[in-house]
């Protein structure tokens, strides 16, 4: 499941294809992916400029100047690929990756920058939607969304306040997009090793009495900002280097501290840990039992 890094990366690889430009045809080869295809999907595309690209948590938005918003999800399988002018075959590892994949390719976009940009999505859990952009913010699926964890207002004043009085989990609570949006397991785990505390850790422990923030809150906000921010560079750097653009983060898999690395030893300085797996809320929940508390 991509998580906002992932995403992120997505939406940098299709600006370039689709920010500015118009939707010349649509070509919805199904009617449906996890909900139908809204109704007219390409007559209220074709012509319309995007105005703007942009992301929130982990949802593509493109503001159109039709004053519509189409509302793209990559689901669990999503990805998009961008083809640009007569380059319309795609080469090398890309082709081989991708070329078994053709029946999976359910919307075609050829927009007046010259790209073609495909929606390939094997297990039909992404979305579309098209939704007038002044009711966005009021969506189902927007509203109650938290804040942005890279956004400056998310600070630890506003993590304490979202989990003052909370007995869940910090695992949980990361993991509840109305505390902090776009964060998966993947990236709940690396944050929580940064900031050396243990996902078990009763969530309201991030305020004190009077509400404010704990030390423990100002680590996890900035170790949150630091494992997006780094993933998002390493997504960067792949994109340079590929014109996929299904999130891939280049090597950051690698980088990975704790997630899927049960048996290693903790990374963080001077520990002696071993990563485990524990299951928590039928999830698996990686953590080094020494320095995480
Ligand atoms: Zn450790």
């Amino acid at each position: 499941m991509p998580e906002l890094p992932e995403v992120e990366t997505v939406r940098r690889g299709l600006a370039p294809a689709m920010e500015g430009a118009r939707f010349v045809a649509v070509e919805a080869r199904r009617a449906d992916l996890r909900w139908p295809l809204p109704q007219q999907f390409a007559q209220r595309l074709v012509g319309a400029e995007v105005d703007r690209l942009r992301r929130r948590a982990k949802y593509l938005l493109a503001d159109l100047a039709s004053g519509e918003t189409l509302i793209m999800h990559l689901g669990m399988s999503g990805s998009f690929r961008v083809l640009n002018g007569m380059d319309d075959e795609p080469q090398g590892d890309f082709h081989h990756a991708r070329s078994k994949a053709v029946a999976h390719d359910h919307v075609v976009f050829r927009m007046s920058s010259g790209a073609t940009v495909t929606f390939n999505d094997p297990r039909r859990f992404g979305s579309m939607l098209l939704v007038p952009t002044s009711e966005l913010a009021s969506h189902k699926l927007m509203r109650g969304i938290g804040p942005e964890p890279l956004d400056p207002v998310f600070d630890a004043a506003a993590l304490a306040r979202a989990c003052a009085g909370k007995t869940t989990s910090l695992k949980a609570a990361l993991l509840d997009q109305k505390v902090v949006a776009g964060l998966g397991n993947i990236y709940v785990c690396e944050a929580l090793n940064r900031a050396r505390l243990s996902p078990r850790r009763e969530a309201a422990t991030l305020a004190t009495r009077s509400g404010a923030p704990t030390v423990a809150a100002k680590r996890l906000v900035a170790a949150i900002k630091a494992v997006l921010a780094d993933a998002i560079a390493a997504g960067g750097s792949s994109l340079r280097d590929h014109r996929r653009t299904d999130g891939d983060l280049g090597n950051f898999q690698h980088s990975f501290r704790v997630y899927d690395r049960a048996g290693e030893r903790c990374p963080t300085r001077s520990c002696p840990g071993t990563i485990r797996r524990i299951p928590q809320n039928g999830r698996s929940t990686f953590l080094c039992p020494v320095c995480q508390k």
